[in-house]
C-alpha cells in the first residue's frame, strides 16, 4: 500500500475527477443553506438538491467535491465501529443529466485499483448491485470485476421519497478476518453484513427515476449520478488503520487528550478507547459546526452542538479529566485540517471561547445530574426488586447529558440495574416528538423540466440602468407551457436584456412595467426569480397581448428601487459596523431587503447592549456623513479574496464574483443593487433589536426618509407630552415628568395619613353603636372605606378595643358589596362562628363567603341588599 497522508489522498481524489472533467465544488458549510428540511448538511448530494431537482442549471454537469457531512444517527455508533464519526468528510462525484453507469462505475474502479492512484488490489474489493440492475452488474464485470465478488443485495436500492431515486451499488474492502469481530462461518460475515471485516467505502447511486407524489416511479427526463465515498475508512484503508480512528485525522487529537488526562494512554483500555474516540470525534463536529455559525442551545441544531459537547465532557471525566478540555482541542483539529479548511486556524480563538463556555455550564449541572444519581440509586435500594426506573436514566441522560451507558455504569456500582426498557420507552417517546417537531427528512422536489432546456441568454443590465428600449421578448411560459404568444392572464417572460433584478441574497425583485413600442403598458411586473439556467425570469399580469420576438420597454419602478438600493448600502455598512462592534466572529445569518426597511440576522452569543447599538448606529452614519463612494468590480474569487472581501460563509460563488465597496469601509461579495454615493442614504436608524433563536441576534433599521419619519413620528410623540405637560421647552419635559411623579407620590402619601385619620375616626363613631341580642353584645354597620385592606383594619382595631362580642360590617364599593364578620373569643367560646354567620347574611348581597370561627368575608353584587344583612346578622344572634 502506498503510504499517503489524508490531505493527499484528498486532493487525488480531487485530482481525479477534474481529469475526467469536472469542476471542484468547495466543502459548503455544514448548516443548510435555504433548506429548512435539513439540520446539517448530511451527505456531498445534500448540497447539491438544487442542481437535481432542476431548479438551476449548473455552468458545469460534472462535479466533484470533499463535502463535510454530520450525521446525528450515529452517534451511538461512535467508539464502538470502526467506520463512524459524527463528522466526516465525504468524497463525491456528481453527474448532473450528463454521464452514467458506463462511465461511473469504471472511473471508480480504476481510482481504487489503478497503481497511480489508490492501487487497492482488486481480490479486495467487492461490489453489491441490485438485483434488477443487470445492466450495473454487466458493467462491473466488463471492469474487470470476478463474478464472485458481484453481490446481489435488494437494499441497493437508493430512495428517500418523494424526488429522484435509483438503484446503487456499495464498494466493499475486504480487510481480512483479523479485523473482524464475527466468525467465519457466521451469517453476518459477508459484504454488507453487520460485520467489521467488510467495510462499506463507497457508494455510487444511480438515479433514473422520479419517485412520484403517488408512490408510483417514472424515468427521470435527466439521470444523476451521485457517489459519495467517506474520506475517514478509505484513509483507514490506505494507513492499514484499525478503525478510522488510528489515522492522522484523528491520532494528534487522541495524544493530545492523553497528555490532559490522568496518566492515560490509548490502546491499552477498551473502555477508555471509546472514551478517547468519542472525544477525538466530538471535538472535531463541535470545532467545524460552531465555525459554520451554529451555537450550543436547547433546541434543533444547537442541541446537537450542547449534546455533543456535554457527551465528550463525560469520557473526560472517564479519563480523570475534571475541568473544561475541549475547547483546547480547538488548535489540534485546525492544524490537522489546516491545508483543506485554513478558516478553522483562523477562527480557533472565537470557536474555543464558545466550546469553553458550554463546557462550564455543563460542569455545573454535572455536578447536579451525579447528585441526582445518587439520590435515585438510594430510592432504588428501598424498593423490590432493586432496579433504577426508566424515567430516572432518561431524565439523566435528556436533562443532565448522562448517556445511559454511564448511568447503567454507575448504577452497576452500587449493585442496581437499570430499567433499559423503560429507558428505551421514553427516549422513543421523545424521539417521536422530536420527528414531529421535524418536516420531512427529503426535501428534493419532482422534476420539472419545462425550464430546464431553455437556454437563451438573458443579461442582467440593472446594476447601471432602471430602463431598457427594446428589449426582445425571448421566451413566454403560460399555463405551464412554452407559448409564442399570451393576451390574458398572469405569465412568465424571458428577454435578452432585462433592469429587473431578481429576488437574491435579501434583496427584494423589481417592480415595474413592460411598454410596447406604442407606449401602451402591456404588462406589469409582480416578481422577478432566476430560472434554473440562470436566467431573469419575470411574472407578470398580462394587459395586452405579448408576441415572442417582439421589442419592448422594461421600465423599473424608480422610487421603489431607489429606496431598496439605499437600504442594501445600509446593510453593508450594518454588516462592517457590527464586526467594529462586537467583533470580528459576527455572521450573516439572514438579510432581508425592502423598500421600507432592511432586517439584518447574524451570529452573536450574547446580548447586544444600548451602548453598543448607539456606537453602531454612530459609526454607520458617520459613513454616511463622509459621502463614501460605492464602486463594483466582477472578477474571480481568488482575487476578490485578496481584496479582502467578506464572502457569505454559507453561499456557493460561481467562477466570477462580483465585489461591492463602499469607499473603503466595507467590501462584500454581492449581487445587488445599491447607491451611487453613502450620502445619498441621508439617514440611518436601528428601529428594534430582538434575539430570534439560538445565539442569533436581529437588526431592523430604516434609512433616509424613512429615518425621518421614524424620528419624526417620535418627535410629535414629545410634542404631545410637552403639550400635557404645559411646556414649550422640549428639553424640559423628562424633568417636568419627575417633577410630576414627586407631587405623586407626596400626594398619594397625604391621602393615606387622611385615609388612616378618618378611618380612626369612623371606628370610634362605628364602635359607639353596640346593641345587646340575648346576652351578646354586637356591632353591625355600614362603613365607608375604599378598599378590603380598610375592612380589615377596622375589624382589627375592634379587636383591639374589644369593643363587643360580634361585628359585622359592610361596605359598598363600586357596584359590589364587601362584607366582615368578626367574632370575639369569649363568643367563640358561647358557641358563635364568624364563618357561620356570614354565610347567613351574604345571600342578602346576592354572594356567598365564608371563614374561620374568628374572621370570615364575603361579597356579593347587590348594594341594596347591605342594609338587610346587617339587619339579618342581628337576627341570627336571635336564633
Ligand atoms: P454505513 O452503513 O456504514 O453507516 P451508509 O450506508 O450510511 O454507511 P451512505 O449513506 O451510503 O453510508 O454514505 C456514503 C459513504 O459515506 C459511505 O460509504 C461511507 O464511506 C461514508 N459514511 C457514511 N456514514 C458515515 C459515518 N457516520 N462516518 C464516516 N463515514 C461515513
Ligand atoms: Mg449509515
Amino acid at each position: 500500500m502506498k503510504k499517503l497522508s489524508s490531505s493527499q489522498i484528498r486532493q487525488m481524489y480531487l485530482d481525479f475527477f477534474k481529469e475526467k472533467g469536472h469542476t471542484v465544488e468547495p466543502s459548503a458549510s455544514l448548516v443548510p443553506v435555504d433548506d429548512p428540511t435539513l439540520l446539517w448538511i448530511n451527505s456531498g448530494v445534500a448540497t447539491m438538491k438544487k442542481y437535481f431537482d432542476g431548479r438551476v442549471v449548473p455552468e458545469n454537469p460534472r462535479l466533484t467535491s470533499s463535502q463535510k457531512s454530520i450525521r446525528t444517527n450515529d452517534i451511538e455508533n461512535v467508539g464502538k465501529t470502526a467506520r463512524h464519526q459524527t463528522l466526516f468528510e465525504m468524497l463525491g462525484n456528481f453527474s448532473v443529466g450528463d454521464y452514467f453507469k458506463k462511465e461511473a462505475i469504471p472511473w471508480a474502479w480504476e481510482f481504487l485499483t489503478s497503481p497511480k492512484w489508490m492501487a487497492f488490489a482488486a481480490d479486495k474489493l467487492y461490489i453489491t448491485v441490485y438485483p434488477e440492475d443487470k445492466l450495473a452488474k454487466q458493467i462491473w464485470k466488463e471492469t474487470g470485476v470476478k463474478p464472485a465478488h458481484i453481490i446481489e443485495d435488494e437494499d441497493n436500492f437508493w430512495d428517500i421519497g418523494e424526488g429522484p431515486s435509483g438503484p446503487d451499488s456499495e464498494i466493499f474492502y475486504d480487510r481480512g478476518q483479523e479485523f473482524n469481530n464475527v466468525a467465519t462461518d457466521d451469517p453476518e460475515n459477508y459484504p454488507g453484513g453487520e460485520n467489521e471485516r467488510y467495510l462499506e467505502v463507497w457508494n455510487i447511486v444511480f438515479s433514473e427515476f422520479n419517485h412520484k407524489p403517488d408512490g408510483s416511479y417514472e424515468p427521470l427526463p435527466h439521470k444523476n449520478i451521485d457517489t459519495g465515498m467517506g474520506l475517514e475508512r478509505l484513509v483507514s484503508v490506505v494507513q492499514g488503520a484499525k478503525t478510522n480512528f488510528e489515522t492522522d485525522l484523528f491520532l494528534p487529537i487522541i495524544h493530545a487528550t492523553e497528555k490532559m488526562s490522568d496518566a492515560k494512554v490509548y490502546g491499552k483500555d477498551e473502555q477508555d478507547d471509546v472514551s478517547f474516540k468519542v472525544i477525538a470525534d466530538h471535538s472535531r463536529a463541535v470545532t467545524f459546526a460552531i465555525g459554520d455559525g451554529a451555537l450550543p442551545s436547547n433546541e434543533g441544531r444547537g442541541y446537537v452542538l450542547r449534546r455533543l459537547i456535554r457527551r465528550a465532557t463525560v469520557h473526560g471525566k472517564k479519563l480523570g479529566i475534571n475541568e473544561p478540555f475541549l475547547y483546547k482541542l480547538v488548535p489540534v483539529v485546525g492544524k490537522i485540517m489546516e491545508s483543506y479548511y485554513p478558516e478553522i486556524l483562523q477562527q480557533s480563538d472565537y470557536i474555543a471561547k464558545i466550546i469553553k463556555s458550554e463546557e462550564d455550564r455543563f460542569n455545573n449541572t454535572l455536578t447536579d445530574g451525579l447528585k441526582l444519581l445518587d439520590k435515585e440509586i438510594t430510592t432504588a435500594k428501598k424498593q423490590q426488586p432493586a432496579i433504577l426506573s426508566g424515567a430516572a436514566a432518561f431524565k439523566l441522560f435528556d436533562t443532565y447529558g448522562f448517556p445511559f451507558d454511564l448511568t447503567k455504569e454507575y448504577a452497576g456500582d452500587e449493585g442496581l440495574a437499570v430499567d433499559e426498557a423503560g429507558f428505551n420507552a421514553e427516549m422513543k417517546k421523545q424521539k417521536e416528538r422530536a420527528r414531529a417537531a421535524r418536516s420531512q427528512d427529503n426535501g428534493m422536489g419532482v422534476q420539472s423540466g419545462l425550464l430546464l432546456d431553455v437556454k437563451t441568454t438573458s443579461k442582467f443590465i440593472g446594476w447601471d440602468h432602471l430602463s431598457k428600449d427594446q428589449a426582445t421578448l425571448a421566451v413566454i411560459v403560460a399555463n405551464d407551457q412554452i407559448v409564442d404568444q399570451v393576451t390574458t392572464g398572469t405569465a412568465e417572460l424571458i428577454f435578452d436584456e432585462t433592469p429587473f433584478y431578481a429576488e437574491m441574497g435579501g434583496q427584494v425583485a423589481d417592480q415595474g412595467v413592460i411598454q410596447n413600442e406604442a407606449g401602451q403598458v402591456v404588462a406589469v411586473v409582480t416578481d422577478v426569480q432566476h430560472a434554473p439556467n440562470g436566467q431573469n425570469l419575470h411574472t407578470v399580469d398580462v394587459k395586452a397581448p405579448l408576441k415572442k420576438g417582439e421589442h419592448y420597454q422594461l421600465k423599473v419602478d424608480q422610487d421603489f428601487r431607489r429606496k431598496v438600493s439605499l437600504n442594501h448600502t445600509a446593510t453593508h455598512l450594518l454588516d462592517q459596523a457590527l464586526r467594529d462592534v462586537l467583533g470580528e466572529h459576527v455572521r450573516q445569518a439572514g438579510s432581508l431587503v425592502e423598500p421600507d426597511y432592511l432586517r439584518f440576522d447574524f451570529t452573536h452569543s450574547g446580548q447586544t447592549t444600548a451602548a453598543e447599538l448607539a456606537q453602531i448606529e454612530q459609526i454607520i452614519n458617520e459613513k454616511i456623513w463622509a459621502a463614501l463612494p460605492i464602486s463594483w468590480v466582477v472578477t474571480d474569487i481568488e482575487s476578490a479574496k485578496k481584496l479582502g472581501a467578506i464572502a457569505l460563509f454559507t453561499e456557493k460563488y460561481g467562477k466570477e464574483v462580483r465585489v461591492v465597496s463602499i469607499g473603503d469601509y466595507s467590501k462584500e461579495f454581492d449581487g445587488g443593487t445599491h447607491a451611487k454615493n453613502t450620502a445619498e442614504l441621508g439617514l440611518f436608524k436601528i428601529t428594534g433589536e430582538t434575539g430570534t433563536g439560538a445565539g442569533i441576534r436581529r437588526i431592523e433599521a430604516v434609512t433616509s426618509k424613512a429615518a425621518y419619519s421614524f424620528l419624526n413620528e417620535r418627535e410629535q410623540w414629545l410634542q404631545q407630552a410637552a403639550t400635557e405637560l404645559k411646556t414649550t421647552q422640549l428639553k424640559t419635559v423628562p424633568t417636568k415628568v419627575v417633577q410630576l411623579q414627586e407631587q405623586l407620590r407626596d400626594a398619594n402619601k397625604q391621602i393615606e395619613s387622611l385615609q388612616a385619620k378618618s378611618a380612626q375616626q369612623q371606628a370610634s363613631d362605628v364602635f359607639k353603636n353596640v346593641q345587646e341580642i340575648n346576652g351578646t353584645s354586637i356591632i353591625a354597620e355600614q362603613v365607608k372605606v375604599s378598599d378590603m385592606k380598610q375592612l380589615r383594619q377596622l375589624a382589627d382595631d375592634w379587636k383591639q378595643k374589644a369593643a363587643s362580642d360580634v361585628l359585622v360590617l359592610g361596605t359598598v364599593i363600586g357596584a359590589k358589596v364587601n362584607l366582615i364578620a368578626a367574632v370575639s373569643p369569649a363568643g367563640i367560646k358561647a358557641g358563635l362562628k364568624a364563618g357561620d354567620l356570614i354565610k347567613a347574611i351574604a345571600p342578602k348581597v346576592g354572594g356567598g363567603g365564608g371563614g374561620r370561627p374568628d374572621m370570615a368575608q364575603a361579597g356579593g353584587k347587590n348594594p341594596a341588599g347591605l342594609q338587610d344583612a346587617l339587619k339579618a346578622s342581628t337576627e341570627f344572634l336571635q336564633g
